[in-house]
């Protein structure tokens, strides 16, 4: 009974260190790392675990040495893929003989097997799309394995082979295989926990397009009304020109206010980067500066740049264009008496840093912290959505905003993005 308490110890152990770091992994890196780091990350948990239980076995009757480390084994095949498999069998085989444990060759020709056993079934415990399938394709391994170890103990160790130890050997098959369908289990969990918490993220975000979709309508109807009665004052024959004049522009203007709703509706809306590219920030900073100078010159307002460091970015270049457009015409629309709009490009460390500055009437703590919020303006012709633009958009390139801003001398829009290497990698 005592050695079947040892067990039950050191399969705990064994199964609590596979799912701690796999747990750890799902939740927290899984998004972050590419194919091969995924790779190399799951061969060094798995690895870690097979060299641990095999370091502290548990000697059943006759000295014989029996572990769990078969768990992290198959664990890290189905997981890690062939690769792993293959890694994770010759660290076992390597440690078996670093430990100088007898039939080198008998254990080479039973991993053996068992790797072929696994790289034939993972594919099918890839297809698997329900946990149940999962489960049942770990016990067929799990099993195989087992009745494997079992029958080379018998042609090596006929004599030591009692009818007790064959009660050991299949409550500890049993225990290897609960632990196993365990381990299938809680990554499975973390796996799917962490799908859910993404589909509630998007979920959210459908959320606000929707609750702002209700509003654009609205907001975009106010304007086509005054657009409609100006034209039918127009209609009326005895206007005099200046009228006219005035009817039309001030027609244009709602029209204009329509439009810029929509761009930055449509901008918000549909956030997930579908065209990413690697953009020489250098070159679209100095394209947008262009193209904002002639709406600067209207206003008094002179632009200057200063690129330090150019910098690479994967993004997609319309989304990023209306994002900085939204902060420089936010800047020149706070300098009404004119001043000067600083547009700078910096690295630092592996992070491009955008700098967007006006010396206009900046804003106070309540308006910096309601900034990003749609419809939030203090301009008689302003969207409030030209800022939340700004934010989703940084968001969904993975960069943050900071912002600082004092009534009266001016506001700073800092951006920062993680950079893109040369190779043009989007991910
Ligand atoms: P809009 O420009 O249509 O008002 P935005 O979302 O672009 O909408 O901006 C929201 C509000 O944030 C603006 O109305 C303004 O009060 C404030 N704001 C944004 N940028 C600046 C800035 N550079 N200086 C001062 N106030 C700003
Ligand atoms: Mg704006």
């Amino acid at each position: 009974m005592d050695i079947l308490l040892t067990n039950i110890q050191s399969f705990l152990l064994n199964t609590l260190l596979i799912y701690f770091g796999f747990t750890i992994y799902f939740k927290f890196l899984e998004r972050k790392v590419n194919q091969i780091a995924h790779t190399l990350i799951i061969i060094l948990i798995c690895g870690i675990s097979i060299v641990f239980s095999m370091s502290f076995p548990i000697i059943l009757l006759n000295e014989i040495p029996i572990d769990f480390r078969q768990i992290p084994l198959i664990i890290g095949a189905l997981y890690g893929g062939r690769r792993a498999a293959c890694i994770l069998t010759a660290i076992l085989l390597g440690y078996r003989f670093v430990l100088g444990v007898p039939d080198f060759l008998s254990a080479l020709f039973v991993y053996s097997l068992l790797l072929l056993l696994l790289v034939v079934v993972l594919p099918f415990f890839k297809k698997a799309a329900v946990l149940k399938k999962k489960l049942w394709v770990a016990l067929c391994i799990s099993l195989t394995a087992a009745l494997a170890t079992l029958a080379l103990n018998l042609l090596l160790l006929p004599l030591a082979v009692t009818a007790a130890f064959v009660v050991f050997a299949v409550l500890i098959s049993a225990l290897q295989t609960i632990g196993l369908l365990l381990c299938v289990w809680m990554i499975e969990k973390a796996k799917k926990e962490m799908i859910l918490s993404e589909e509630i993220a998007k979920l959210e975000k459908l959320k606000t397009v929707s609750t702002i979709a209700a509003s654009i309508s609205h907001e975009v109807r106010n304007p086509l009304t005054v657009t409609k009665g100006f034209l039918q004052l127009l209609r009326d024959p005895q206007l005099s020109n200046q009228e006219k004049d005035y009817y039309i522009s001030t027609a244009v203007e709602a029209l204009n206010k329509a439009e810029s709703i929509i761009t930055d509706y449509l901008t918000f809306a549909k956030p997930s980067l579908e065209n990413v590219e690697v953009l020489d920030l250098q070159h679209e900073l100095m394209n947008i500066s262009h193209f904002v100078e002639p709406y600067a010159a209207m206003n008094d307002v002179e632009i200057k740049t200063n690129f330090q460091k150019n910098s690479l970015l994967a993004g997609e270049k319309e989304k990023f264009h209306q994002c900085i457009l939204n902060i420089a015409k936010n800047g020149i629309e706070a300098m009404p008496g004119g001043g000067t709009l600083t547009i700078e490009l910096n690295r630092f460390k592996d992070h491009a840093v955008i700098t967007v500055a006006d010396t206009g009437i900046g804003m106070n703590k309540e308006q910096i912290e309601r900034l990003g919020n749609p419809f939030f303006t203090t301009k008689d012709l302003g969207t409030g959505l030209g800022t939340m633009v700004v934010y989703s958009t940084v968001k969904s390139m993975r960069g943050s905003v900071q912002v600082k801003s004092e009534p009266a001398k001016g506001t700073r829009f800092v951006l920062s993005f993680p950079a893109a290497e040369q190779s043009g990698s989007a991910g």
